[in-house]
């Protein structure tokens, strides 16, 4: 090596220690965030006893459908299965004659049955606490999606692309639904009319190339349904491609069978963006599913909301990308929670979500990186939030500033039409001549 080559490696190897430190608050916190793949066995011992409250055969509790038959909706049931104080069982009641809730025996056996449960995230999610009756700010429909609704079974609210909601049902009614007013207190999916009426305003709108098919959940339809929805959408020629928005993945995976997913495969291209707020949930049974839609070529990607409790620290959620990105899902947003009622305890500053994002860009991949979103009033659309990193602007320069905080400046200048350089390159050699 020469000099030069000696001096760089030296360089190079004074800033890979500086990189090296500046990750070791992560991954020294990273040990004490417990996976659902980490706690397998504990998780495993809890499903063999609700088994046995429920009789039910390994069979069964893989069937989606015996899942979703024998959802725990009742807190005698529930208090078989984990621990209950006098106070969470008349709160569970309470709230219950307020705003529906629903667990399936799958996502209830990821509750650690005694403890904290205010400090369990699956808990937090899934079962009503007297929170949700101590907020009296928040809206039934802060989204304004009542008015956002052309056909009965479509949200529109951008250009070239529309939500049909396909159904009210789900395999766990999240306490942080932002649909909450929609669930009512029977499953009603949507007649096949009436999704045949979105289907024919798609039809009519030509600009229409992106269609999103939510609900509720549409993974509860049965496949015969998904598959006749999926192929009306494929004989419309300005349909580009078809997205599935589904928590079952993480509620009830075992949804996702071979039938499904070849079932799927049929519509490509189809996506699939599903919902883990916290790495507790990606178990072995979510890994499978995220892992049998990749391998039928569905481009899987994640939603999470940032809620007060569960995923509001930058460690966290750096973890939960992770461990998605290890089952193949790419994160795809956080959402800012809404200000929906019932779920105000949920909320957390926007600042919160900005310090995540921070947290993020420049400390671990860009594949790990969603966008963080506000969702503005009145469903004035997704408004992406980020850390300041354009200082200021001027005419010919900008000024940065780096993932680490080094303020740069940056040039700004259009490099001059092209056209104009080579007619005066010419016009100067005519000069010449
Ligand atoms: C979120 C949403 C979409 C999809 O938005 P993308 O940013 O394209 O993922 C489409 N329509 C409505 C009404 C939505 O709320």
């Amino acid at each position: 090596m020469n000099t030069n080559e000696s001096d760089a490696r030296l360089i190079s190897l004074k800033r890979a220690e500086v990189l090296k430190k500046s990750i070791l608050p992560y991954l020294q916190t990273k040990e004490n965030i417990v996976t659902g793949l980490d706690i397998k066995e504990e998780i495993k011992k809890r499903q063999q006893k609700i088994k046995e409250l429920f009789n039910a055969s390994e069979e069964e509790w893989n069937d989606w459908h015996w899942q979703i038959r024998n959802r725990i909706t009742d807190s005698n049931t529930l208090s078989k299965i984990i621990n209950l104080s006098e106070t969470q069982k008349n709160d569970i009641i309470k709230v219950g004659n307020k705003f529906r809730w629903g667990i399936s025996p799958y996502y209830a056996s990821l509750i650690e049955p005694v403890g904290n449960h205010l400090k369990d995230p699956i808990y937090l999610q899934s079962i009503p606490t007297g929170l949700e009756l101590c907020d009296d700010i928040g809206d039934p429909d802060p989204m304004g999606e009542e008015y956002t609704n052309p056909e009965e079974c479509i949200t529109r609210r951008y250009p070239d692309r529309l939500i049909i909601n396909v159904t009210n049902q789900c395999a766990m009614y999240c306490r942080h639904c932002q649909r909450r007013r929609n669930i009512g207190e029977i499953d009603t999916p949507r007649s096949q009319e009436d999704i045949y009426k979105a289907i024919e305003y798609i039809k009519k709108n030509p600009e229409v190339r992106d269609v999103l098919i939510t609900g509720g959940d549409p993974f509860t339809l049965s496949d015969d349904l998904i598959h006749w929805i999926l192929g009306e959408l494929d004989k419309i020629p300005h349909v580009e491609y078809k997205r599935l928005g589904s928590r079952m993945l993480v509620t009830l995976p075992q949804r996702v069978t071979e039938d499904f997913c070849n079932m799927l495969k049929k519509h490509h291209p189809v996506y699939v963006n599903t919902h883990f707020n916290n790495p507790k949930e990606v178990t072995e049974e979510a890994k499978k599913a995220c892992e049998m839609l990749a391998d039928a070529g569905i481009p899987l990607g994640n939603q999470a909301v940032l809620l007060k409790g569960i995923n509001d620290d930058p460690h966290i959620m750096k973890k939960l990308n992770h461990e998605l990105l290890k089952i193949r899902v790419r994160p795809y947003y956080i959402f800012h929670a809404k200000g929906v009622i019932g779920t105000m305890h949920f909320r957390t500053s926007v600042d919160i979500g900005i310090e995540i994002m921070e947290h993020l860009r420049g400390y671990t991949s860009g594949l790990a990186i969603p966008t963080f979103i506000v969702n503005a009033p009145k469903g004035k659309g997704k408004t992406p939030m980020l850390p300041e990193y354009l200082i200021s602007h001027g005419r010919d320069k900008i000024t940065i500033r780096t993932w680490e905080g080094e303020i740069i400046d940056y040039p700004n200048k259009d490099s001059d039409d092209l056209e104009k350089v080579i007619t005066d390159r010419e016009n100067n050699a005519i000069n010449l001549k």
